[in-house]
């Protein structure tokens, strides 16, 4: 453990400094997945940009090796180092509308669950992701997918600014008119260019969906999947559905479609007549939700606290012979806690070029995630190796390319098809922004050798 000198930053911090010595720490080293535990040699908890921006000159100056937490749900346990500094956001959390022009300006540590509950009160919606207590921060450097991506694109397609700290503790606004590189690699570069003290978007008006689950036993699972996906790939952008391997609160093994239709109701029941009528379902609960609610649909199933392992892949399609190694592959699946989602994107954000944000995979709509949960340590090693195995036999399928906030602890080469060909832009804006690769406890992307920001 670095012995740290913290009083220079202690004079002038107005939120919390948490060393191994002091109450809290432990608390504040914990987040979602509990396979990760390292101990940094301090945590500091912002009150404010202006704690921001004295983190990041204190650890610069000091050499610490530097993370940046959100919502702390990355799976890969990026909000956290060992030794180094936590800059952890945690307390900003603030999320203020302007409803005149439908906007939202979200503070970096505010979770989806803040941001849904205060847009729903103006009857409007940001596109994010479908669990309630993941960080905005991270989600959204990583492009975010959620029920609303078919009809309003990406999270970052609804990015309209951010407001940055970068590595030498200046403040800059990236937007469309200002810093336009670094606004672009924001928009699915990771945490790679600096901490985003607030986010401001453009949100929609969506308040009531149709939404649920249509649940049918396993043994349909394979006719269920090819359904599901041939209704997809001509579903209207108002929908967005997922479908799932799982277990019901008995164990009993299932395959689950999940709809969320955003449009007019009326048209929304005639939509999703298809989906319901197929097959013999064995619980059907689609029904009328307001927005928050649907989003908090699967927030019981991804508690704080158990340990989580992930794979995943994106394809270009679903043939019949990977929907048979899927079912069969989650037909072994070892923990009742676990799941296989396969997800279909497309639809609005499957129309932006590959080359307009540092998001590059809009032409690959399935995203298929072995979701691995347990709550026994002494399983890791069969869970995990049942989500290693699971994304490995679907490599023939594949495209060899991931959604990065899907990831895991993975090697550079795994991280670097998150990215894809945007890549070598990224590096140079890194190097533009971050030379000295600062942030790089993230999905990270090496600084180019020279200086040219090429962006
Ligand atoms: C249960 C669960 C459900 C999920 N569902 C979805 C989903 O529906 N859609 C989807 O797209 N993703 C989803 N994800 C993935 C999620 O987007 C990533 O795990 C993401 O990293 C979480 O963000 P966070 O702020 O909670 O992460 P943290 O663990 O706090 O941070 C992860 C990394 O993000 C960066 N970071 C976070 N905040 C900031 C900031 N303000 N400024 C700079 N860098 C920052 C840092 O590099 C940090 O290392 C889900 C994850 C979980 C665990």
């Amino acid at each position: 453990m670095t012995l740290l000198d913290v009083q220079p930053l202690r004079a002038t911090f107005h939120g919390d400094l948490l060393t191994p010595a002091d109450g809290g720490y432990d608390e504040a080293c914990r987040i979602w997945n509990a396979s990760v535990q390292k101990r940094p040699a301090l945590i500091a908890r912002c009150s404010g940009l202006a704690d921001i921006i004295a983190a990041v000159d204190f650890a610069r100056e000091n050499g610490l090796l530097t993370a940046v937490r959100g919502g702390g749900h990355n799976v890969g346990g990026r909000a956290l180092c060992d030794d180094g500094i936590v800059i952890d956001l945690s307390r900003l959390r603030a999320v203020h509308v302007d409803p005149a022009r439908r906007t939202v300006r979200v503070q970096g540590g505010a979770t989806l669950g803040d941001l849904d509950r205060e847009t729903h009160a103006f009857g409007l919606a940001v596109p994010c992701g479908i669990v309630p207590k993941t960080g905005i921060g991270g989600l959204t450097l990583g492009g975010g997918v959620g029920w609303l991506v078919r009809k309003y694109g990406l999270t970052i397609d609804n990015l309209l600014s951010c407001q940055v700290v970068t590595a030498d503790g200046t403040v800059r606004t990236a937007s469309a008119s200002q810093n336009d590189d670094l606004f672009w690699a924001l928009r699915g570069g990771g945490g790679n260019f600096g901490v985003v003290a607030s986010f401001e978007f453009q949100a929609h008006p969506v308040t009531t969906v149709l939404g649920g689950l249509v649940l049918y036993s396993r043994n349909a699972a394979a006719d269920v999947i090819r359904h599901f996906r041939d209704y997809m790939t001509s579903a209207p952008d108002e929908l967005t559905a997922y479908a799932a391997l799982l277990h019901g609160p008995d164990g009993a093994p299932l395959v689950a479609v999940v709809p969320c239709y955003c449009g007019v109701i009326a048209e929304g029941q005639r939509i999703l007549e298809p989906l319901r009528t197929f097959g013999t379902p064995v619980v059907d609960t689609i029904q009328e939700l307001p927005f928050p609610a649907m989003q908090a649909l699967f927030a019981p199933s991804f508690p704080d606290g158990h340990h989580n392992y992930w794979k995943s892949t994106l394809q270009r399609d679903l043939s019949d012979e990977a929907i048979d190694v899927i079912v069969e592959h989650g037909n072994r699946m070892r923990s009742p806690l676990s799941a296989v989602v396969l997800e279909y994107y497309g639809g609005a954000a499957g129309r932006v070029s590959s080359d307009a944000t540092a998001f590059p995979h809009r032409g690959l709509p399935w995203d298929i995630l072995f979701i691995a949960q347990w709550t026994e340590p002494a399983e890791t090693a069969t869970h995990r190796e049942w989500a290693r195995s699971g994304e490995e036999g679907l490599h023939r399928f594949a495209a060899n390319a991931h959604l990065m906030s899907a990831l895991d602890v993975e090697p550079d080469d795994v991280i670097d098809t998150a990215v894809g060909a945007n890549l070598p832009r990224l590096r140079a804006i890194k190097a533009k922004y971050d030379p000295a690769n600062f942030f790089r406890v993230n999905y990270n992307i090496k600084p180019a050798l020279t200086q040219a920001a090429g962006a």
